[in-house]
């Protein structure tokens, strides 16, 4: 066997400084972190509480809101202090542009209750005014003990740079390298800010970047080189990444290839959602992505087979949903009964030309009947046949079979 097969799996994670974000830790040896962020009036605290709620409930680890007025910012303590009354301790991080500066100076309270602060260099202001403002920014958090995001945008970047790297690089003669240009000038952008923030007197385990594009090419150069040129924590994501299917490929595959390479320590996926869409469907997409590359476990997730021509009636989509949905339903209880029950695999297969064999490969797998099959389901554990199931109950009592092997 090739050394490549044995070796298998996502490159040694790529050393960054750890940043204590509330109780969580982004960025070291932790654990890649899955954050997610509202789309309420953070001013509107009892809708906010609600999302936020929800947010960590689906397992968002980290969730951020916006401060963007003196009413948002007067929420957030209202809204932290009610979301600890209800037993949710999950880090609020504040994200800020244009009156950042204002907004954390007229209200110390909302400074306080937020664990980390996201600030743009893109919009922070401009010329001295910029330093300024960023410097009250970071003075805040030092003061304050928190962790500061210095996100950087490409629908946002800092134009003086851009506009001087364009300068400096008027020479270049095709658009591709213009390209580069504006991908250079976004990753000097985090790591200039980043630097003054340390001058300032933030400690870089206070401090992590993000670079966000809207591309897939763009995405992995620029995270690929910014993780080469640091070693400051790095927040992961796709920005407008889009809706439905588009938004959830697109997010997958820049950073499908990014993790893999060692880099990142948080991620979100940027749906856009449907009009009153769930907005708990981001943090389940990246909780996918990151067990589906093998990086974490969330929740036991059913392998099932497409289905094709040999499988013409439904029972094997929903047996295969029935039994995602109860796992779901069930994991709050299982987790605190059952330590590592998040690495359980399962299996429902439409039919004998694959179903035994991936069966065999989960912890339990049934392989339903294809058209023209013996009406019978065999169902295997640990990789060996234990009994069939056949007839109407068989997706209740398959059910049954998942909770015992679970239990045992
Ligand atoms: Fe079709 Fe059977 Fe393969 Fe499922 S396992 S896709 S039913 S051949």
């Amino acid at each position: 066997v090739p050394d490549e097969l044995l070796e298998a799996g996502p490159a040694v994670r790529r050393p960054t400084v750890p940043v204590p974000v509330g109780k969580v830790i982004v960025g070291g040896d932790a654990p890649v972190v899955v954050q997610s962020m509202t789309n309420t009036d953070t001013a509107d605290i009892d809708g906010t509480v609600r999302q936020v709620a929800a947010l960590a409930r689906a397992g968002s680890e980290i969730v951020r809101i916006t401060v963007d007025r003196d009413e948002s910012a007067a929420a957030v303590p209202r809204i932290k202090e009610r979301l600890l009354r209800q037993g949710i301790d999950v880090p609020l991080v504040g994200d800020f542009h244009y009156i950042g500066h204002k907004l954390l100076a007229d209200h110390p309270a909302c400074a306080q209750a937020l664990d980390k602060y996201r600030i743009n260099p893109g919009n922070v202001g401009f010329g001295a005014k910029k330093d300024r403002q960023f410097s009250a920014i970071v003075e805040t958090a030092v003061r304050h003990d928190k962790a500061v995001r210095i996100g950087a945008n490409w629908g946002s970047l800092d134009q003086e740079l851009l506009t001087a790297l364009m300068d400096e690089n008027a020479k270049l003669p095709k658009p591709a390298e213009a390209r580069a240009v504006t991908r250079e000038a976004l990753i000097r952008s985090a790591l200039m800010s980043a630097a003054l923030a340390e001058e300032i007197g933030l400690p870089r385990s206070r401090i992590i970047l993000s670079a966000k594009v809207s591309a897939v090419q763009d995405l992995i150069a620029v995270y690929t080189e910014l993780s080469r040129r640091s070693d400051y924590a790095l927040h992961l994501g796709l920005t407008e990444a889009g809706m439905g299917s588009k938004g959830i490929v697109a997010s997958t595959a820049a950073m499908g290839y990014v993790l893999q390479q060692g880099i990142g320590d948080t991620i979100r996926v940027s749906l856009t959602p449907e009009p009153n869409g769930d907005r708990t469907r981001e943090v389940q997409v990246a909780q996918e992505i990151l067990q589906t590359m093998g990086l974490r476990t969330f929740v036991p997730l059913v392998a099932a087979c497409p289905g094709c021509g040999r499988t013409t009636s439904t029972t094997f989509q929903e047996l295969a949903k029935s039994v995602q949905d109860m796992i779901r339903e069930r994991m709050p209880e299982w987790k605190k009964s059952y330590p590592g029950v998040e690495a359980l695999n399962v299996a429902v297969m439409g039919c004998i030309v694959n179903g035994p064999g991936e069966s065999k490969h989960a912890d339990i797998g049934i392989s339903l009947p294809g058209t023209g099959e013996i009406p019978s389901a065999p169902v295997y554990m640990d990789g060996k046949k234990v009994g069939t199931l056949r007839g109407p109950n068989l997706q209740v009592e398959f059910r049954k079979m998942v909770e015992d092997y679970v239990a045992k």
